[in-house]
């Protein structure tokens, strides 16, 4: 996934490229028939410091993602102590001895993953009484070196969530590989969380969010549509 650094553009009008971003999803979903409201928009923020950050929220935006802990715990115990409305998002790889941090900072898991995560989030969630809503990253490109599970494992990996575990599943997420079609990612996310009766689909980033929309996404994950590009990609 190696690809050329950028440097970070002095000035990005960060209210006009969320409008943008607004009325892309409000086109899409009107053309699936669907309300536009049943889209959610995660602003993901990873690289960027508050001075962009700010301005996003300014612009009434309330929702984020991070793919890192630590870097998020840098950043959002000040902001979300500002900022109270505000929820935030893991989208990244979560290790097993991060877990009661992120359980503590974020207030949804995107990246469920593994049996023993599953396991350590659900033991953290008692013990601090904070029932995140959580998502099962599914792994649909059957990428060695990417996250997720397998999705002929996907069935039984909902079920130990779900049912043995009680967490509080509230749909899929998944990265296409980049160099594939994403629709037909979507299309299989999409009939994964349908025969497990979950309604949430996390799918589509900045360049193929309304793809998405179409093929039923509730959480599009939209980072550099909205604040530019970042310093290093990742
Ligand atoms: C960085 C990231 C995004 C956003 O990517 P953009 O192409 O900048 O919109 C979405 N999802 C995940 C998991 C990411 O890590």
């Amino acid at each position: 996934m190696a690809i050329a650094s950028e440097p970070v553009a002095g000035s990005v009008d960060i209210a006009a490229n969320l409008a943008a971003v607004r009325a892309e999803i409000a086109a899409a979903a009107r053309q699936a028939s669907r309300p536009a409201d049943a889209v959610t928009l995660v602003a993901v923020s990873k690289t960027h410091g508050p001075e962009r950050i700010v301005p996003a929220i300014d612009a009434g935006q309330q929702v984020f993602g991070e793919n890192r802990v630590q870097e998020a715990e840098h950043k959002w115990p000040e902001l979300k102590q500002r900022f109270a409305e505000v929820a935030v998002h893991l989208i990244g790889p979560l290790q097993s001895n991060k877990v009661r941090h992120a359980v503590a900072l974020f207030d949804v898991i995107e990246t469920v993953d593994r049996p023993k995560l599953a396991r350590a989030l659900a033991r953290e969630m008692d013990k601090q009484d904070r029932r995140l809503p959580c998502y099962i990253q599914v792994n649909t490109g059957e990428e060695p070196q990417k996250a997720g599970v397998l999705p002929a494992e996907a069935d039984a990996f909902v079920a130990l969530c779900r049912d043995e575990l009680a967490l509080p599943v509230a749909g899929l997420m998944c990265i296409p590989p980049l160099e594939e079609e994403p629709a037909l990612h979507f299309a299989l996310l999409g009939e994964i969380a349908r025969r497990n009766g979950l309604d949430g689909l996390s799918m589509g980033m900045s360049a193929d969010y309304p793809v998405a929309i179409e093929f039923g996404a509730t959480l599009v994950r939209v980072g550099t549509a909205i604040f530019g590009p970042r310093e290093t990609y990742r």
